[in-house]
């Protein structure tokens, strides 16, 4: 799943609006952060192969660190935890520990049967990416759901807040429309590379959004 994760960062602004929307897409894309610098290091594994999924050709041989269940547990606990430690913010540890884990739940109905519970265990997966009419219905309607919830719960302090949030939303549409259709990644070291600075990117943008919005109703982040 792609902008689903978004969707559900968007949506986690109402119920914890003191806490950073980049924050958010950290903790609820913690699992898709960490993975391509693993798989950069050779810890975890993955291959092209067309026609694997309707939706996307890669083949997740493995991951269990970054996409197990019981280790995106202790990573959305270690998150939290490191989160109020440093900011003081007591609020926020069970949102952000819930985004985390929700990784897992959302790829667990997206995936082929390739999702472990834990490192070494059995692999599941509903593959809701075997067909390409429910995946755009699904992820579609979860994303606009999200971004009007989002849009609904703060609003722009300036033209910035207003026009870097609706680029954001733009780019991350666009960008999942034209993984749809693009031909296959042309190898492993291309997958990483953009994973790695489409992810960094995400983040210095919503940070750069957040500075720029504030909560409706006078809460200031
Ligand atoms: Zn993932």
């Amino acid at each position: 799943m792609f902008i689903g994760h978004f969707a559900l960062s968007f949506a986690a602004k109402r119920a914890t609006p003191r806490v950073s929307l980049a924050m958010l897409f950290v903790a609820a894309q913690f699992a898709d952060l960490l993975w391509p610098a693993l798989v950069a290091l050779g810890i975890e594994q993955v291959t092209i192969e067309p026609g694997i999924t309707v939706v996307t050709p890669l083949n997740f041989i493995s991951y269990p660190y970054s996409h197990s269940l019981v280790m995106l547990v202790i990573w959305g606990a270690l998150l939290a935890f490191v989160y109020r430690k440093t900011t003081g913010k007591r609020d926020a540890f069970f949102v952000l520990a819930g985004l985390v884990v929700s990784h897992w739940v959302l790829d667990f109905v997206t995936h082929r049967p390739d999702m472990p519970l834990y490192p070494g265990s059995a692999k599941f997966g509903l593959g809701l990416w075997n067909s390409f009419g429910a995946t755009v219905a699904v992820e579609v309607t979860m994303y606009a759901a999200g971004v009007w919830i989002y849009l609904t719960a703060t609003r722009a302090r300036d033209a910035i807040g207003r026009w870097a949030l609706w680029g954001l939303i733009a780019l991350l549409f666009v960008s999942y429309l034209g993984n749809l259709v693009s031909p296959p990644p042309p190898s492993v070291a291309a997958i990483y590379t953009l994973g790695l600075i489409a992810g960094a990117l995400t983040l210095v943008w919503a940070w750069w959004i957040d500075r720029h919005r504030e909560v409706v109703g006078g809460v200031r982040p």
